[in-house]
């Protein structure tokens, strides 16, 4: 009896604390646990006493909210505020700018699968995309990477064109003379032109991002907005947003540029101003631009705008021809073309007018930047960073075809395949996690960890792309020309690892340093209350997120604990979900509670110091990150309607993700400072070791394919790239050529087996084929067709030379005077 009491009495533990029991619900369950007791076991009076005031004990500190707040809340409190780390103005505008979104769910423990098939699907709007079939497939054409080399620069004609078309303000709304386009289009425009023209790409995608565009919608005056917005729509202005100091790059609230309050004389009247120094770096369309978005630290010391003399970040917009103003110096990175360069002033007298939202919005600058900085890192780096891919991915998918070696298209070479699948399946998840994200902005988010979640995961699989691209295109990517598709991206990839938050720094620091405190159900909440002046509201306030933690920890480690033990086989899916992911389901949420109880015991058992442990918060990072692009991945498949062809994209894009989340979680808990804390989290976490293995060659096998013949899965894994119509450059092309491989190989193969047999003899193909008709073992629509093949094949693998002084300029010139006409 006594352990079957035992048995029972663990299993009613485990059963509340998996179900996230109320504090009622316990203190009955803990009754009933000693009454129970009292009937089976013979007590002394002094024993049953005991148990009976501790009972009583335990259910007025568990129910009664005064005494709990002054026994245990309260005294808890005070120990947080001490070993609480200190935060600046600038850290609390970083953790406190944007939404959380999907984030959320994902901390939970328990996210909501129906809520994240709700979610509409990406959709385009007529007008969106008449805009993408006419004017983006215009500027495609008359701009390609190549053709810019030539000139350093778009041609005039691609830089009207695309002023004249609106590209420059496609975030502006209508009634301010932009397009007004949803976050999808503008993500669809940014995709497009990055499987063309970088430089095309850079110009359009900064205006329409923290380009002042952004910053004015919602902070400018209403006579900034009526000013400039229409200006910058029509493109009538060329904006920057100048933010880098040599001093400060990824510290960039550290800046030392400044403004000083003072009067001065603006258009003959005497007024209030600011007279600011400054030198900025690495400025995007800063040599060109008409219209400078400035940020500076704003100082009052004769107290002219009130107390304060520090007021902090301010951003201002600056024409650039105001006297004092220095721009048109050029950086060269890594090649590109598109105008990058620093600007700087001394003592430039400005009135503060021109400050962002006028003088109200001096020293707001910060939280400004941070909370629009959500939208266009959200939409800008993944959008053209899967749009490098996409051009990878189906360009060297049919190169490999095309391309034979050892009489075998190199596309079917075990190695090769390996590269293809990589390349293949990060494409899938990429686009999955692009596309979700732009809904979430649709939906009127501005997901800030998750933004950075996808500017860091989309660039870094890229990166993986396009350094695959370029191995299977051996000697082909690296020889610059025309004819190279891959070799200028590759190239440039570091810039989309460096800009809006370096990569290193963005994984190591911000997604999980930000999303722990952001995304957390109670962190955020205890912090408040830490800080909050109020004595009888913080107390309150830290009683019930405290009490609210350790019922979200203690679930987590039993649910934990428990899928990790059954499989998580029976955990409830979402009801619309496809029945061939529900396993996908299930281990994600078994992740997500996994996550959440590390979370709260990493937070536990490191503090403050968590923050400086980045190699741990980095992996934490990791986990957060790949479960969500797995969710992205896994709402993609439906919204394409459970497209079965595309199930081994999924599949392995799917396992090898879990299967990093996996190495995520262990190499926090073989890393933990605390042993016996890491032996206990991986019993809980791992009870019967790690599920996930490599995803199979098997399903890599199946992937690669995908790449290397035409098929709607190829389609739609690089649907709304720029395609050239015909035979005019590379990539029409290849497409032609891998079509008139795939044509001709059964007839290659009909000769090759007739040579073998002695039935017709020939040195080259062409001389085959010729005997192939006269023996009347070919019709000469086949010897046309094997023909056709080999002359595509020839000039798809042949590579650009130039004369011996290396001439490239003259060589393109033809080239981009052709777009101009
Ligand atoms: C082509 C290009 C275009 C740009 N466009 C603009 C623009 O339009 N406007 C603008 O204002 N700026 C622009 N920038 C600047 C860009 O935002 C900065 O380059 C970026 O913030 C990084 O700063 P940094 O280059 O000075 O590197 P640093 O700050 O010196 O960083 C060097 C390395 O240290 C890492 N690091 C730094 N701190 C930490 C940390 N705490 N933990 C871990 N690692 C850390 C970084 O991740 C990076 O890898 C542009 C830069 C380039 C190259």
């Amino acid at each position: 009896m006594i352990w079957l009491f035992l048995l029972a009495s663990i299993a009613a533990f485990f059963t509340l604390a998996y179900l996230e029991a109320r504090a009622w619900v316990w203190t009955l369950a803990v009754g009933a646990v000693l009454a129970a007791l009292a009937s089976l076991v013979d007590l002394s009076p002094l024993a049953t006493n005991a148990l009976l005031w501790g009972f009583v004990v335990f259910a007025a500190i568990l129910n009664v909210k005064p005494l709990r707040r002054l026994l245990i809340s309260d005294p808890l409190l005070r120990v947080f505020r001490k070993v609480m780390p200190p935060m600046s103005q600038t850290e609390a505008d970083a953790i406190n700018a944007g939404t959380v979104w999907w984030d959320g769910e994902l901390f939970s423990g328990r996210p909501s699968w129906d809520e994240l098939l709700s979610f509409p699907r990406p959709r385009l709007s007529a007008e969106e995309q008449a805009f993408l079939d006419g004017e983006t497939e215009e500027l495609c054409r008359i701009a390609d990477d190549w053709d810019t080399y030539a000139i350093n620069d778009l041609s005039p004609h691609a830089w009207q064109y695309l002023k004249d078309k609106g590209f420059l303000g496609m975030i502006i709304p209508k009634e301010y003379g932009g397009k007004g386009f949803s976050a999808y289009a503008h993500s669809q425009v940014v995709m497009k032109l990055a499987t063309r023209c970088s430089a095309a790409t850079v110009s359009v995608m900064v205006p329409n991002s923290l380009g002042p565009a952004e910053l004015l919608l919602h902070y400018g005056t209403e006579q900034q907005k009526r000013h400039y917005l229409p200006r910058l729509g029509k493109g009538l202005e060329i904006p920057c947003f100048a933010l880098t100091n040599p001093h400060a790059g990824s510290d960039a609230a550290a800046i030392p540029d400044h403004g000083v309050v003072c009067k001065g004389t603006w258009e003959g009247n005497e007024v209030l101003g600011m007279r600011v120094t400054w030198d900025k770096r690495y400025i995007t369309l800063g040599p060109i631009a008409t219209l400078l978005g400035l940020a500076f630290g704003l100082y009052d010391p004769d107290h002219l705008l009130g107390d304060k003399e520090d007021i902090g970040i301010t951003c201002a917009l600056v024409p650039t021809n105001h006297p004092g103003v220095h721009i048109g110096r050029r950086h060269f990175p890594l090649n590109a073309t598109f105008h990058n360069g620093p600007n700087w002033g001394k003592d430039v007298f400005m009135p503060l007018d021109w400050i962002i939202g006028g003088p109200a919005m001096a020293g707001q600058g910060w939280r400004m930047l941070m909370e629009c900085l959500a939208a266009g890192r959200s939409i800008s780096l993944p959008s053209s960073n899967v749009g490098m891919s996409k051009l990878a991915v189906r360009a060297t998918g049919a190169y490999a075809r095309v391309r034979s070696q050892f009489k075998t298209p190199i596309g079917k070479f075990e190695g090769i395949e390996e590269a293809l699948t990589r390349m293949g399946a990060n494409l899938y998840m990429m686009d999955a996690a692009r596309r979700m994200t732009a809904v979430g902005i649709d939906l009127g988010e501005k997901p800030s960890v998750i933004s950075a979640i996808v500017k860091y995961h989309v660039t870094e699989r890229n990166r993986r792309v396009v350094n695959d691209a370029m191995d299977i295109q051996g000697g082909k990517g690296i020889c610059l020309g025309p004819n190279n598709f891959m070799g200028r991206a590759y190239q440039q990839i570091p810039i989309s690892i460096t800009v809006e938050g370096a990569n290193i720094l963005t994984r190591s620091l911000i997604i999980f340093g930000q999303g722990a405190i952001r995304c957390h159900p109670y962190v955020l909440r205890e912090m408040l209350a830490a800080r909050e002046p109020d004595r009888k509201k913080a107390s309150q306030e830290f009683d019930h997120a405290l009490w609210g933690h350790i019922r979200f920890t203690l679930t987590n480690a039993v649910r934990s604990l428990v899928m990790g033990l059954t499989g998580s086989h029976w955990i409830g899916v979402a009801l619309d979900a496809a029945p061939e992911n529900r396993r996908y389901f299930q281990q994600l949420t078994r992740f997500s509670a996994m996550f959440a109880f590390l979370t709260d015991v990493s937070m536990v058992v490191l503090g403050g110091g968590l923050k400086r442990r980045e190699k741990l918060s980095a992996r934490l990072g990791d986990i957060l990150s790949l479960m969500y692009l797995v969710s992205a991945t896994l709402k993609r498949y439906e919204d394409e309607g459970r497209q079965q062809a595309d199930k081994p994209l999924l599949d392995w894009a799917v396992w090898d993700a879990m299967f990093k989340a996996q190495n995520a979680f262990e190499g926090v808990i073989s890393n933990y400072p605390s042993r016996p804390v890491a032996w206990l989290l991986r019993r809980c976490l791992f009870p019967l070791g790690r599920p996930y293995v490599m995803p199979s060659d098997r399903l890599g096998h199946d992937v690669a394919r995908l790449l290397i013949e035409p098929s709607a899965s190829r389609d739609r894994l690089t649907a709304g790239m720029y395609l050239p119509k015909g035979e005019t450059d590379i990539t029409g092309k290849l497409e032609a050529a891998l079509d008139a491989a795939i044509a001709a190989e059964p007839i290659e193969r009909k000769l090759r087996e007739a040579q073998k047999a002695g039935h017709i003899a020939g040195e080259t193909a062409e001389a085959l084929a010729k005997a192939g008709v006269a023996a009347g073992m070919l019709t000469a629509e086949e010897r046309a067709q094997i023909a056709r093949a080999a002359r595509l094949r020839d000039e798809v693998i042949r590579v650009d030379d130039f004369p011996p002084d290396l001439a490239l300029a003259e060589e393109a010139r033809p080239a981009a005077q052709r777009a101009v006409a």
